[in-house]
């Protein structure tokens, strides 16, 4: 006998009795970007390493030890795609997007990082993305800052707070480096290890640590907020004073720095205190520089990334109910020739509903089993074709959720007698 193939760490099955949730997510999450006209774009899951070390930063979680890389053949330099924001970037500039000048966009999908797993981290996991190119005024700040309101409020989320921050230009985020670095050096022998790598590589990152005994020296360090330059300054009054007149809750944290190199001003984050230590749900930021970064044309860009498994945890956890896709109709089929009558029958309502819902008995078997098969099937009705029906051009329907006398239909007439039960509506 084979051994039985375990799945990979930190990768999950969602399985058909999960599955409702994702689907209500990603169904809620299309309408909402529908509805702020945002379109759709599929980026793969492979690119080339670089683009990853380019855009994202050598000194980041994801750079320095959380990529899935490997060489192909011997050849190209591949890496699973962690997040999404690369990709896009590179695929608007290889495609020449970027000429048209503004572009709203959205992209949902399976990213990669080799992480510790836990609850709420996982190796693969799915963000639903949210971007936009060639804006560089505060008023798309906070559209897609609402968008993802919209979208937490319509999958009726509670428990979840907004946080917003503005880390400035290039120009004020490197005298703030320096500021930074001067502080966390005089504190240099209180350092966590990761925090020691990270004081001349990318100090911002330090304050970003989980570790709780790093909270105290993080605590005193200067503040970005206090000494950013004029118009950064203007540009977060002014995203505050849309979410107000919005009337968007939001709480301006100024140690709030993300974990990407690429970003620049705004940057936000939803968390909740809900699901424990990972406990931050959507995320994001304005990236001006990252186009250029990669070769395109300097392009203003902004965007977020919400985590699914986090998103369908919460569902779990606020007793959101699923209702399972059950097959409405489950047709019994006793003997060979009904068999072949019933595939017939069944495909022709299929053609006819295209909103029916209805499982076929595969495999035979008796009455009983059959029965109890279709019974387990959730279908609200039983549809029954054996030998005595076909001989008398009839199909027999029996309710299997409520009292209903069992009934007898030609088989010319099913397909009215159903679609009046079920409310079925055709093509
Ligand atoms: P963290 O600080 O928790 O590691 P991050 O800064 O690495 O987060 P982002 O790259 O901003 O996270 O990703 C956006 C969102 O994607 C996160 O807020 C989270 O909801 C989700 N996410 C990130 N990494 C994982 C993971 N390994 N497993 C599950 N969800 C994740
Ligand atoms: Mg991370």
């Amino acid at each position: 006998m084979g051994k039985i193939i375990e799945p990979l760490r930190g990768v999950h099955d969602v399985l058909p009795e999960a599955a409702p949730a994702w689907q209500f997510l990603e169904r809620i999450a299309r309408e909402v970007f529908a509805s702020y006209g945002y379109e759709e774009f599929r980026v793969p899951v492979i690119e080339q390493t670089q683009l990853f070390q380019r855009s994202i930063g050598d000194f980041t979680d994801i750079v320095e030890k959380e990529m899935f890389s490997f060489i192909d053949q011997g050849e190209d330099h591949i890496t699973l795609r962690p997040e999404a924001t690369a990709g896009i970037a590179r695929a608007m500039i290889s495609n020449g997007l970027l000429r048209e000048g503004r572009l709203r966009v959205w992209c949902m999908g399976p990213m990669f990082r080799r992480e510790r797993p836990q609850a709420g981290r996982y190796r693969q996991f799915h963000q639903i993305d949210a971007e936009a190119f060639g804006f560089a005024g505060p008023d798309i700040d906070a559209e897609i800052i609402l968008l993802s309101a919209r979208l937490l409020r319509r999958l009726g989320l509670s428990r979840i707070k907004l946080l917003v921050n503005s880390l400035g230009t290039p120009a004020s985020r490197a005298a703030y480096r320096d500021q930074l670095t001067a502080y966390f050096g005089a504190h240099e022998a209180e350092l966590d290890e990761d925090s020691k790598r990270r004081l001349h590589g990318n100090p911002l990152r330090i304050l970003d640590s989980k570790n709780p005994d790093m909270q105290r020296i993080v605590a005193g360090a200067p503040l970005l907020l206090e000494t950013l330059d004029a118009e950064s300054r203007q540009h977060f009054d002014s995203l505050c004073a849309h979410l107000r007149s919005a009337g968007i809750a939001y709480h301006v944290e100024p140690r709030l720095v993300r974990g990407l190199d690429y970003y620049t001003r705004t940057v936000f984050e939803w968390t909740t205190d809900a699901l424990g230590s990972q406990s931050t749900v959507c995320a994001g930021g304005r990236y001006d520089g990252l186009v250029g970064q990669l070769g395109g044309p300097s392009t203003p860009g902004i965007g977020w990334a919400m985590g699914q498994e986090r998103i369908v945890m919460l569902l779990e956890k606020q007793g959101w109910v699923p209702s399972r896709d059950r097959p409405q109709v489950y047709l019994v089929l006793v003997g060979e020739r009904s068999e072949h009558q019933g595939f017939q029958l069944a495909e022709q309502l299929r053609e006819a509903w295209p909103d029916l819902k209805l499982q076929v008995n595969l495999g035979g078997g008796n009455f009983k089993t059959q029965f109890k098969r279709a019974d387990k099937s959730g279908a609200q009705f039983a549809l029954v074709l054996g030998d005595d029906e076909m001989a008398r051009g009839v199909v027999a329907l029996k309710a299997l959720r409520q009292e209903l006398a069992q009934e007898e239909c030609p088989v010319d007439r099913i397909s009215e007698r159903l679609a009046a039960l079920l409310g079925l509506k055709g093509a």
